[in-house]
């Protein structure tokens, strides 16, 4: 199911493949954000124009609307939403910890009340499976205990034996036709229970492993360290997948350290604020450049808005709030970080992967936060 090709000898960068029933993901891959059967404000045909391989869905929100009755009879999400290509389904396990607002967690599962009407609902290992399998991704991943930012010790602790013994729930359940079940390591920056939540998991030999408790709210250097605890854990031979994260510069630090597989709603979140993605960072299109700049978004991008508009248009779309104005961000935003992965991917290939993520890095411009975020923590290394 999951093939290495390739290995970098200068950092932990891998050149892999996924097999799915529904088709292969060349990794390092970035999977666009569909969480309500949509990737925002992107359609098929767009997606498939910039060569998305994989996109996500949602387990808690899809529950949610349209509900598992509209779609067991539309057939699964694939069907529902015309997309034949893999799916990775999301177990809810981090909305039920994010939106919901009152939550008993009880030893099957939590017990919450829903973030739109306040009904109360039950979302454990058994229910989790149960949707992602009337959904029928390809990838779907178990339900976990994602404890927030800055949980106290035991409450860390809790979470890990909590997804353990939840995983190993997971496990017994049914699954879709072909369905490959992931694994969720917890334990926060804490070394001891990264290491013992990744052993746990890797006895359990799921197909692909990911690293849960990241984009949680911690600065970026917590973030790195979360990884760099449970990496060197995980099986060479399985595919690696950093939750929520991030933007293109962490996701060349991330692929350095070993990650294979990306998720992350900055690309369409941004567009809705007008901000851009380029080579150079991110930056705002209203305020970001001359009115009559009639360059592209970003100097030699190929996608579908830099080929055919220019800033002063799009920056006049955003002005007097025009659906396209986001539309051609979001299409700008999400063809570049695919097309980072395609580039990152043959760089490996070529065996200059190294000198790519050094160039690129030199030349990308961190927002404000994130530079806060580094000078904070070389402070407390000081
Ligand atoms: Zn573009």
């Amino acid at each position: 199911m999951f093939e290495l090709l390739t290995t970098d000898p200068k950092s932990r960068a891998r050149r892999g493949r996924i097999t799915t029933s529904r088709g292969t993901i060349e990794t390092p891959a970035f999977m666009p954000v569909g969480t309500q059967a949509t990737v925002k404000a992107l359609d098929n045909r767009e997606l498939i124009e910039m060569d998305a391989q994989v996109i996500l869905g949602n387990t808690y929100h899809l529950n949610n609307r349209p509900g598992m009755e509209i779609m067991a009879q539309a057939g699964g999400l694939h069907r529902f939403m015309n997309w034949d290509r893999p799916i990775l389904t999301d177990s809810g396990g981090f909305q039920v910890y994010s939106l919901a607002r009152i939550r008993k967690v009880k030893e099957h599962g939590v017990e919450f009340r829903s973030h739109l009407d306040g009904s109360k609902m039950f979302l454990g290992p058994k229910e989790s499976m149960e949707i992602q399998r009337i959904i029928g991704s390809d990838i779907a991943m178990v339900f976990d205990e994602c404890p927030p930012h800055g949980a106290k010790p035991k409450a860390a602790l809790a979470a890990v034996e909590r997804t353990v013994r939840w995983a190993a729930e997971c496990l017994e359940q049914p699954r879709a036709a072909g369905q490959q079940y992931f694994g969720i390591v917890q334990g926060g920056i804490d070394p001891a229970l990264r290491e013992r939540c990744a052993r746990e998991l890797v006895a359990m030999a799921f197909d692909g492993y990911a690293i849960g408790g990241v984009s949680v709210g911690e600065p970026e250097p917590e973030m790195f360290r979360a990884i760099e605890l449970t990496e060197p854990f995980l099986p060479a031979e399985k595919a690696r997948y950093a939750m929520g994260l991030g933007t293109p510069a962490q996701m060349i630090e991330l692929i350095a350290r070993g990650v294979d597989m990306f998720d992350c709603v900055l690309p369409t979140r941004v567009a809705r604020n007008g901000t851009a993605y380029s080579r150079k960072g991110a930056y705002n299109i209203k305020g970001g450049f001359a009115k009559a700049d009639f360059g592209p978004l970003d100097e030699g991008c190929e996608c579908f808005t830099c080929r055919h508009h220019t800033r002063a248009y799009v920056r006049h779309l955003l002005n007097v709030n025009e659906i396209l104005g986001f539309r051609l961000v979001s299409i700008h935003n999400t063809h570049l970080f695919l097309q980072l992965m395609a580039e990152t991917r043959a760089h490996l290939e070529a065996g200059t992967f190294d000198e790519f993520r050094a160039a690129f890095i030199a030349n990308y411009v961190p927002t404000k936060k994130v530079l806060a975020e580094r000078a904070a923590a070389e402070t407390l290394l000081d």
